[in-house]
Formats: structure tokens, C-alpha cells, sequence
């Protein structure tokens, strides 16, 4: 029936189960053939923290620790996941927190952050069960480990993978086409994704949902004005490390790129969109946490950044790149008063700070923040159709404005 095979290379555990074919597919999965995750649980036993995933079908899983942050990785073939639309992960004993969804074509990802070192001490499979209701499920107890072993154990299970830039989707990859039109070239960023949920609202509103269901809108609303060639960094939900979004950017000739976003903070009454642009030193407080925390996508995925931190500061010293700054800053001061037209704004609306994802030297870039997912109001809107289409409209227009102030100053020279 069960055949149960699992291997300890220092920190690997590795998990095969191959099972009998009677379960039930899931209605529709998204991925052919995929076994679902029905269920997360999280239990605390003495010193002992148990993370159980729960599924329809038969799955290997590898698991290994990454240090700074300290978080254990489970990655697993691609999976749907069946958990209830407000289910929001929340944290017990050695498990701070915890992520899960797809993190490149094939393979989804559970991210957990560890609430201090720890390691796993023991990992098992058990078959469904009748007599509870319980389906196949994967577990994985957690004991605390001194910080040096944490750190010795940590690191890539084999030689590390080829970063997903490589094998990562490219929506929308061909070459572009030669230039036989004069149409611009927008490329728009839906944010976090796929592993990476982004800020998460207090109805559980996903941000990297509303950021791939406004790009979508954003994309419908330029096209269908005939005067650009729109490319999106995706169209589904899966993770795309910052740096790669930047290369999608560049690949295409990007006249602009736009990273959509939704914000959150711990004070509620907070509300409404802005618009930032990169700078080395950020325009206040505020903006200096909001890029500290947007840069996090590719931590929180579960990617090792190795000697990525400084690109940011690298880029800035280039006085090349002032002509995109330049740029930069005016498509956002073009930008905030179409987006006021329809959405309430934040005081100072345009910022700036170090955000990674907007460090393409020669592609004039702002991300938006489109309002607060902590805000009520602010998530009512951001999770419309009706608030996308006008919201999406207002930006058209912007961008239609910024491109008119752009030929008129190349006809005057
Ligand atoms: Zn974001």
C-alpha cells in the first residue's frame, strides 16, 4: 500500500510517498493531475512544534533551513491549495509564520519563519484515515537547536539551484517585435505572488490578488487604446524574484514600468494610494519602512539574496541613470493627479526610497501603492471591479499625459 522512503542528509529530509490511486481528485484543479493541500495545521507538544500539511494525494517534499532570517523551506511539486479563502496562517511555538503557495512552474513552496533557530527532528507520512476523515498527510516536527548548529545546517540542499531567473515564467518572453511601430512600450508589475502573498487585508485579502487583478485591468484598459504594447511580469499566481521583474523590463525596451502594490500599517484609519520612485535616500520615515518591506519579497519567499544588497546603492552612483530618474519623477507627478481624480490619495503622495524593483537604469519606473489593505474602506475598493476599471482608466489617462508632454518637448528641440 504505502511505501515510505525517506532520506537525512544533514538538514534534507526528503519525502517520497507513493500511494494507492483510490482518493478523489479535487474538483477542477488548477494543476492537472495535482494533489491538493486541504489543510495547515500547527500543534505544540512539550518542546516540540508539529506542522502538518494535509493532502488528496501522493506528493514528495524536500526541506531544508536558510539562516538571516531563519526560516525553514518545504518545497513540493505543484500543488492547489484548497484552504478556505480567509484562511490566514498565523504562528505557534517554533513557527512564527508561514507562507505557501507557487514559487516557479512545477514547484509550490511552503516558507516558514522560525521564531528562533530550530531544526527538524523528525519528518513522516501518514495514510488517510477513516476513522477521523483525515487524508494523506505530511508532517514535520520542529525542536529548538542551538543558533551555531541552525547556522551550520543551513544553507541550499544540493548545489543551489539555478536561480529561478532562469527557469522562471516569461510571460510574454518573445522578442519584441522589431520596431516597425511607434507604440510604447509599458510593462506592468502585479506584486508579490505565487509563495509571496504580500500585505494580507483584514478580510484576508491577499495583496498579491488585488495587484495581479489590477495589472490585468491596467493591461485590458492601454491595449484596447491601441497606442501601446503592454507586457505584464505575470499573469498568474506565482513568484518572481525583484530582480528578474527588473530584466522582464529591460528585455521588452520598456518605455515604462509600473509595479502595482497595496499597502498595509498597524494604524487602521489609514488610507489611500501613492506613488514612489527610487531615490538612495528616502523622502521620510514612512517610505524608508515601505521599501525595506517591499524588498523583502524575495527573503520572504524563501530566496538567498547572496551579495544582491548593494545593486540599489550601485545603480544610484551611475550618473547615467539620472535621465531615468529624471523621468521618473515626472511620470509620477503626471500620474497622482489622474489617480486623484477617483481614489483617495495620500498626503506627500509621491515619495521616494531604495525599492529593488525599480532600479532599471534606462526604464523610468514608480511603483504605486494602491491604498491600505489594513484600511476597511481602503479594501472595499481595492477588491472592486468597478474600483479597478476606473482606478485603471484614471492611470491610462496619466500615462496618455506623460507620453503627449514627451512629444511635444522632443518636437520643440
Ligand atoms: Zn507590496
Amino acid at each position: 500500500m504505502l511505501h515510505l522512503v525517506w532520506s537525512i542528509r544533514t538538514h534534507v529530509i526528503s519525502l517520497l510517498v507513493v500511494l494507492a490511486t483510490m482518493l478523489a481528485a479535487p474538483a477542477q484543479p488548477a494543476h492537472a493531475n495535482a494533489p491538493s493541500v486541504t489543510d495547515v495545521r500547527l500543534g505544540k507538544s512539550g518542546e516540540t512544534t508539529r506542522f502538518v500539511l494535509e493532502l488528496s494525494g501522493k506528493v514528495e517534499a524536500k526541506a531544508f533551513t536558510l539562516a538571516d532570517p531563519h526560516r525553514l523551506i518545504i518545497d513540493l511539486p505543484a500543488l492547489d491549495w484548497e484552504l478556505a479563502s480567509d484562511f490566514v496562517p498565523s504562528g505557534r511555538g517554533l513557527v512564527g509564520s508561514f507562507r505557501y503557495g507557487l514559487f516557479r512552474p512545477g514547484n509550490a513552496r511552503v516558507v516558514i519563519d522560525l521564531a528562533g533557530p530550530a531544526a527538524v527532528s523528525r519528518s513522516f507520512v501518514l495514510p488517510p484515515d477513516a476513522a477521523t476523515g483525515r487524508n494523506w498527510r505530511i508532517v514535520f516536527d520542529l525542536v529548538a537547536t542551538s543558533d551555531a548548529a541552525f547556522r551550520q545546517n543551513a544553507g541550499w540542499p544540493d548545489a543551489r539551484p539555478s536561480a529561478p531567473v532562469a527557469s522562471a515564467p516569461q510571460p510574454d518572453m518573445p522578442a519584441r517585435q522589431p520596431v516597425s511601430n511607434a507604440r510604447k512600450v509599458i510593462v506592468i508589475d502585479a506584486g508579490h505572488g505565487g509563495v509571496d502573498p504580500g500585505a494580507i487585508g483584514g478580510r484576508g485579502t491577499r495583496e498579491k490578488n488585488v495587484t495581479l487583478a489590477f495589472a490585468k485591468t491596467l493591461g485590458d484598459a492601454l491595449r484596447a487604446s491601441g497606442k501601446y504594447e503592454v507586457h505584464l511580469t505575470r499573469d498568474t499566481d506565482i513568484f518572481i524574484e525583484l530582480r528578474e521583474r527588473v530584466a522582464i523590463a529591460r528585455r521588452h525596451n520598456a518605455d515604462l514600468f509600473i509595479s502595482v502594490h497595496a499597502d498595509s500599517i498597524e494604524r487602521r484609519d489609514v488610507r489611500g494610494a501613492s506613488v514612489y520612485t527610487l531615490s538612495e535616500t528616502a523622502s521620510d520615515a514612512e517610505a524608508a519602512r515601505l521599501a525595506r518591506k517591499e524588498n523583502e519579497a524575495d527573503v520572504i519567499a524563501g530566496v538567498d539574496l547572496g551579495g544582491e544588497v548593494d545593486e540599489v546603492r550601485n545603480i544610484l552612483i551611475d550618473l547615467a541613470q539620472r535621465e531615468t530618474k529624471n523621468l521618473s519623477v515626472r511620470f509620477a507627478q503626471t500620474l497622482i493627479p489622474k489617480i486623484a481624480e477617483v481614489t483617495p490619495v495620500l498626503r506627500n503622495t509621491h515619495r521616494f526610497a531604495g525599492f529593488r524593483v525599480l532600479k532599471a537604469p534606462d526604464v523610468p519606473s514608480v511603483l504605486i501603492e494602491m491604498g491600505f489593505l489594513t484600511n476597511s474602506d481602503d479594501e472595499v475598493s481595492l477588491t472592486s471591479g468597478t474600483w479597478r476599471q476606473k482606478t485603471a482608466k484614471a492611470l491610462a489617462r496619466g500615462i496618455d499625459a506623460y507620453f503627449a508632454e514627451r512629444m511635444a518637448e522632443a518636437a520643440a528641440q
